[in-house]
């Protein structure tokens, strides 16, 4: 009998929080400055410098502790990290080692594909601490130079550690996606990974079972991982290099031997860096420079407050009040708050939310995406394209039409009546429509016939006639015409 083998993974994910300033200075936190132009002497380290506490940082941190279901810790207080790197000149990160800000709680991953098994992650703690700076190396020419960039020294980050509750690198990057989701909406965070606004480092090993024997292969951390797809593919490669390593020397195998190692996008491999240290070699101890500090009931109640439903209950009152699948409320949720509540506004007026979701999927999605903008500068208003759904709801126009028309209102900014007048669109009088409803009747006795017979399906061949005859026929109208006269016929 052979051994049962899990891929096992924990994540760590280091979230940049969007204060103006730093988390113990007043610079600030803009991206893209020129190097060393945002620091002063606390983030420098000068000696005598003294840290002062940025609280929004510390709000932004509880707000998401919240979001996930964390406790949250009334007295936290600091520690000092103590390593040695070019990019911290201070010589030890002030983070939070025995009292994170947020601990002991979770997020459920629910997968509408159902591709994996629904999970809950245990968030085994979030915690405060500073962002080091950018060291770069010129690899383009023999005996470059290293640079420090020490802008982003002391910019405050909540690391969220999760249980390694994960099974899979598409469990992980679901993961994340429902992270970033969250960390979006409640804006705690812009979470561009270009920018290094959110980096994951992620733990992997597999354990081996057989009858009572429990076995597990050496845990590999593998750093630094800049795109969700990176994580996916690095955790899928590293849990099938160990299975590999473990069909090999079985046994004999250094469950001790922990690892860090490097995500290589483009060769779709890890590599090994370093064997890790112990957490005892970064000789944490309490700051001294910092006092503990005290959040309220009240204070935690105040931030609770803010925090809008959260994408899992939009989901859900997507699919209950507007009979959304649950693939559909899924699309429209991850585009965020501002998007689902467009959506919401028109499905309560047209009264029938998977025609508006079509519409938002299909043409709404793909005007944003080409544009590279989101909702907020839409240029379709919600009162106008109600107007325009109605019209289509009521049989006035039909879909294609209908979509020459967004067409216009998207791009030309014109409203539904001007496109309608410039695509030449307009009402018949109800003579004219009867006239061309009895042509189309008189002239196919055989299509009258099948639909005499049962065959509803029949209609759409007589509307496609009426609309050769005059363009602006009324598709909803040519079929209640049709079946007023099958009806009394
Ligand atoms: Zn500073």
């Amino acid at each position: 009998m052979s051994f049962e083998q899990t891929t096992i993974i924990g994540l760590e994910v280091h979230v940049q929080l969007k204060t103006r300033s730093k988390l113990f200075c007043s610079c600030t936190t803009l991206f893209g400055a020129s190097p060393n132009t945002h620091t002063c002497p606390v983030c420098m380290g000068a000696p005598g410098a003294l840290p002062v506490l940025n609280r929004q940082a510390m709000d932004l941190a509880i707000k998401t502790g919240l979001a996930l279901n964390c406790r949250i810790e009334t007295a936290t207080k600091w520690d000092r990290k103590n390593y040695f790197y070019p990019d911290l000149p201070k010589g030890y990160q002030i983070s939070q080692l025995d009292r994170p800000i947020c601990s002991n709680g979770y997020l459920d991953l629910i997968d509408p594909e159902a591709q994996f098994a629904d999970r809950r992650v245990e968030i085994e703690r979030a915690h405060l601490e500073e962002d080091a700076g950018k060291s770069s190396h010129d690899e383009t020419q023999m005996g470059g130079e290293s640079k420090i960039d020490l802008n982003r020294a002391g910019t405050p980050l909540l690391e969220i550690v999760t249980r390694p509750n994960l099974r899979s690198g598409m469990e992980a990057k679901a993961f994340l996606t429902e992270l970033k989701l969250i960390l979006s909406n409640l804006n705690v965070s812009d979470c561009n990974m270009q920018e290094g606004s959110l980096r994951v480092d992620a733990n992997v090993n597999l354990h081996l079972t057989k009858e009572d024997q429990r076995i597990a292969t050496p845990i590999a951390e593998i750093k630094n991982l800049n795109s969700f797809r990176g994580v996916q593919r690095a955790i899928d490669f590293e849990s099938d290099r160990q299975r590999k390593q473990w069909n090999n020397d079985g046994l004999t195998i250094d469950q001790a031997a922990k690892q860090t190692r490097g995500w290589d996008d483009e060769s779709g491999q890890t590599i090994l860096q370093r064997t890790k240290e112990d957490s005892a070699d970064y000789r944490y101890f309490p700051d001294p420079d910092l006092v503990v500090i005290h959040t309220t009931s009240q204070q935690i109640e105040a931030i609770n407050s803010e925090i809008r439903p959260l994408p899992s209950a939009r989901r859900a009152s997507l699919m209950s009040d507007f009979s959304l699948s649950a693939y559909d409320a899924g699309v429209l949720v991850h585009q965020g708050d501002p998007f689902v509540d467009f959506f919401e506004t028109i499905a309560r007026h047209i009264g029938d939310g998977k025609l508006v979701s079509n519409w938002l999927q299909q043409e709404v999605l793909r005007y944003l995406n080409e544009k590279q903008t989101d909702i907020d500068h839409f240029p379709v208003s919600e009162e106008q394209f109600i107007a325009l759904l109605e019209r289509i709801k009521e049989g006035k126009l039909d879909t294609s039409r209908g979509k020459n028309v967004m067409e216009l209102m998207m791009e030309e900014r014109l409203s539904m009546e001007q496109s309608l007048e410039r695509l030449g669109i307009e009402s018949l009088d109800s003579e004219e429509l009867a006239a061309i409803c009895q042509q189309v009747i008189e002239e196919n006795p055989d299509i009258i016939q099948q639909i005499r017979n049962g065959n509803d399906k029949a209609i759409g061949n007589l509307i496609g006639k009426a609309k050769t005859i005059n363009r602006n026929v009324e598709p909803g109208l040519v079929r209640k015409q049709i079946l007023t006269f099958i009806k009394n016929g």
